[in-house]
């Protein structure tokens, strides 16, 4: 991994946000801090596994799957002993495994909190994907399980270890003039014969649809990108336009009022062909990001001229860097050198939230709901 992408640290005074060193060196020696995944689903096999091959500082040190034989042939591929290997009912057992230092929860959304809970009654850090739970009360908890048990709690936010994002914020914040407008669309397509699907249309599982599952990439983007919590939110679910989507929202748009006067919106859907688009307008100048929230090659441009139709070009190229692997690193070097997480439980909680607001507007007709609850920042 390269010692410096080459950008620079954000201007003094800014810094409401963490705005994390994805290179910040370790200090506690040679041993690399080992992770259990928990959940071998797609986006544990497909994406965060191969990962940890690019990883300076975590290695995956233990399984947990409800089908053992899963587990072994994946233990087999990564070199993980038998010992290791875990199920969901025996998952407790973790406690006593020296090799797991923290528990990666990839599980459907109704269960990242008890398996938070279970983590850090074993005396273990936790990274929990997105969205952190289905509700706030869950999120509570899973906060306060955290601060019982002396562990980190970090929420996968891989875009935060994006250099694309970073290079987005830090012109957000000194180029483009005073944001004003943001708009996002985060969408893809829906295959109901395939597992990985079939949960995210159960609302038990789930918690909610699009919005949960892709929206929530357009309402943590915006809140970073302004530095800014709304104090206002709007949404409208469209009826679905098949009955696989009836329990949760196929497709919805919302609105995210901020108290500078800048607005956020965006829509997510289940029912149409991938997107994953962030604008923002300055009263100086746009960014562009298309795609913004993808696995690899994410971009920005920027356009200054006030012509709408010159943008940099090339868009700005930035060096790679593994999304996946950086997040887990993080979260090592954040144990060892105790660190801030760049991705906290309550920046989680204060997502879930705001999900609900919108949620709780789509279904009283649209109306607004106020989200002006002051800033959480200050109560933790
Ligand atoms: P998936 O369906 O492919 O995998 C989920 C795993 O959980 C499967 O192995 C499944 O067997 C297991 N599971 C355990 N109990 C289950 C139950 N009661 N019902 C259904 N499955 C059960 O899902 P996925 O796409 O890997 O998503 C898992 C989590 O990861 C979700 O929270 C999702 O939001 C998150 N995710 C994050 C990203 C990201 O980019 N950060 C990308 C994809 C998924």
């Amino acid at each position: 991994m390269a010692q410096s992408l080459g950008f620079p640290a954000p201007p003094a005074g800014l810094g409401k946000r963490p705005y994390p060193n994805l290179l910040r060196p370790m200090n506690d020696g040679p041993r690399k801090f080992g992770y259990a995944i928990v959940g071998l689903g797609k986006y544990a096999v497909n994406q965060i596994l191969p990962a940890f091959a690019e990883c300076e500082y975590a290695k995956v040190t233990a399984l947990v799957s409800g089908d053992i034989n899963k587990a072994r042939r994946l233990g087999k591929h990564y070199g993980i002993e038998e010992s290791h290997l875990y199920t969901y009912d025996n998952f407790d057992k973790i406690a006593q495994d020296p090799e797991v230092d923290a528990v990666y929860i990839i599980l459907p959304n109704s269960l990242h909190a008890d398996f938070t809970e279970r983590s850090f009654r074993a005396g273990k850090h936790v990274l929990c994907e997105k969205p952190m739970a289905v509700t706030v009360e869950e999120c509570q908890r899973m906060i306060a399980a955290g601060k019982k048990a002396g562990k980190k709690l970090m929420i996968g936010y891989r875009c935060h270890f994006d250099p694309v994002t970073h290079k987005a914020i830090e012109l957000a914040r000194t180029s483009i003039g005073k944001p004003q407008i943001i708009t996002t669309d985060n969408g893809d397509n829906t295959d109901p014969t395939d597992p990985t699907y079939q949960w995210r249309l159960t609302r038990s599982l789930s918690g909610g649809g699009a919005l949960m599952d892709l929206g929530i990439y357009g309402v943590n983007g915006s809140r970073y990108m302004l530095n800014e919590d709304p104090i206002e939110v709007q949404a409208t679910i469209m009826p679905p336009s098949d009955p696989m989507f009836r329990e949760i929202d196929e497709t919805i748009v919302w609105i995210m009022k901020y108290r500078s006067g800048a607005v956020a919106h965006g829509s997510a859907s289940f029912n149409v062909n991938a997107m994953s688009r962030f604008n923002l307008q300055g009263t100086d100048a746009s960014l562009r990001m298309d795609p913004a929230t993808s696995y690899w090659c994410n971009s920005v441009s920027h356009c200054t001229t006030g012509d709408t139709h010159t943008w940099s070009t090339p868009m700005f190229t930035i060096p790679a860097l593994n999304q996946f692997s950086a997040q887990l690193d993080h979260l090592a070097i954040s144990v060892a050198n105790n660190t801030p997480l760049a991705a906290t439980g309550e920046e989680g909680m204060q997502d879930v939230r705001l999900i609900q607001a919108m949620y709780q507007s789509a279904h009283s007709g649209s109306r607004p709901v106020s989200t002006d609850w002051g800033d959480w920042r200050k109560t933790i």
